[in-house]
């Protein structure tokens, strides 16, 4: 039934190559879509290409830096000429976090993390508009955070961009309805990917996750792809009527108000 499925259409997922941007590229494979992602570290990229093309999906990548301009603009250029200047779905998932306490920040951090987080996919956003809007069917979904909901102690900078994010989100939606382009935003809880093994690997970091998992009402963290399920619903036609919301995938962490 073409109301669940993602054939004949065209993605671009930023971060593709580890966790959350990882399990959207395979979902949105998996439903059908062909789909171009970017990360940058090419001979990882190569690795990860290698394999989706093993498991019979189509997918292209392109070495990015998402947090320079320039690159975003041949990103966009590579994206265009690849699908003939349409363009169905952008999953902006890039990001990242400096976590210290919001005194010690220096202008070097706010800069980086503004650039990464919030700059990338505003201007992805601007720059596939058109690409979006040609397609005749477009869908924007942000990965957002539910530290962009309430207070997480992951940095007030990561927090602050997120929550520009829900906001964007409804801007978006209600400017580009008539172009017939969706925007809505994903806020996953933590998740189990690079990021977090990265940041939460010794004692203080297992003894972190282990409060996280206790005032989560599931008591568990997410699996990546129980947030690209979410995102790839989003974009399905069966969602076609929902645009400008922000939906946390957290286990019901963000509705506790009494942990
Ligand atoms: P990971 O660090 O595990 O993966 C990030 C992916 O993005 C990698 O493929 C990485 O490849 C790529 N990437 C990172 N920086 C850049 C850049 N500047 N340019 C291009 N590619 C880049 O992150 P997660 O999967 O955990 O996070 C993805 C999104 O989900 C982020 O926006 C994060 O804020 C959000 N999120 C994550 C949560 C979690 O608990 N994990 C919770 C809530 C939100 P490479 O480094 O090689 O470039």
């Amino acid at each position: 039934n073409s109301r669940w499925s993602l054939t004949g259409m065209t993605a671009l997922v930023t971060g593709g190559t580890r966790g959350i941007g990882f399990a959207v590229v395979e979902e949105l494979a998996e439903l059908g879509a062909e789909v171009h992602t970017c990360s940058r570290n090419e001979s990882e990229l190569n690795q990860r290409l290698q394999e989706w093309s093993d498991k019979g999906f189509t997918v292209t990548g392109s070495v990015c830096d998402l947090s320079s301009r320039p690159q975003r603009e041949q990103l966009i250029e590579k994206v265009s000429s690849l699908f003939d200047g349409k363009l169905n779905i952008l999953t902006n998932n890039v990001g990242t976090s400096i976590v210290k306490p919001t005194i010690e920040y220096t202008a070097e951090d706010y800069s980086m993390l503004m650039a990464t987080n919030f700059e990338s996919c505003y201007h992805m956003s601007q720059l596939a508009h058109p690409l979006l809007k040609a397609s005749g069917v477009g869908n924007i979904v942000f990965i957002s955070s539910v530290a962009g909901l309430v207070h997480a102690p992951v940095g007030s900078i990561y927090s602050a961009t997120k929550g520009a994010m829900n906001q964007l989100t409804k801007n978006l939606a209600c400017e580009w309805a008539e172009d017939n382009i969706r925007a809505n935003c994903v806020a996953p809880w933590f998740t189990k990917t690079s990021l977090v093994e990265n940041y939460l690997n010794g004692v203080e970091g297992k003894k972190f996750l282990g409060a996280v998992a206790s005032r989560t009402p599931m008591k568990r963290l997410a699996e990546a792809n129980e947030v690209s399920s979410l995102v790839a619903f989003l974009c399905l036609p069966a969602a076609s009527y929902i645009t400008g919301q922000t939906i946390a995938v957290d286990g019901g962490a963000s509705v506790n108000g009494f942990p």
